[in-house]
């Protein structure tokens, strides 16, 4: 089991990886995101120039190992939808991953809860809100929500 602190410390690593996102990632949001496996982190990944990898797409493609022991910690929900590059919530099901940590819902209309359900439809454990406020703090001037 991963306990609080510890959770707390892997969602603070994708939110530095996030700021290496700007400003290359605009107009997409600064996203960052780990891939922990046994209290450990196995790749990292944040937002890559529009048309290239997402962040969760990013550690992904960083780590070959099967994802069935893995979480993933990611500072804005999964999208769901496929813009530029493949929805990264159907990547993360695709994959097989145990289960996803999420700081913060995308409030884009596109998004919007609909990158969680696609998770926990799936049968993935997806837990929102840690480190929420933080996060939030940094990443909505970046965020579409008209
Ligand atoms: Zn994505």
């Amino acid at each position: 089991m991963t306990d609080l602190a510890q959770e707390i410390g892997f969602m603070q690593r994708a939110l530095i990886l996030s700021h290496q996102a700007l400003p290359a990632c605009r107009p997409n949001p600064p996203v960052g995101c780990v891939l922990v496996k046994d209290g450990e982190i196995v790749s990292e990944g944040f937002t890559q120039p529009p048309g290239c990898h997402h962040a969760e797409a990013m550690a992904l493609a960083n780590y070959d190992l099967p994802l069935n022991e893995v979480t993933a910690y990611v500072t804005l929900e999964p999208c769901s939808f496929v813009g530029r590059t493949p929805s990264c919530a159907h990547t993360l099901v695709e994959k097989g991953i145990k289960r996803v940590v999420v700081a913060t819902l995308d409030p884009d209309p596109r998004n919007s809860g609909k990158g969680i359900d696609v998770l926990k439809q799936a049968g993935i454990e997806v837990s929102v809100g840690l480190c929420e406020q933080e996060v939030f703090d940094f990443i909505s001037p970046y965020l579409l929500n008209k």
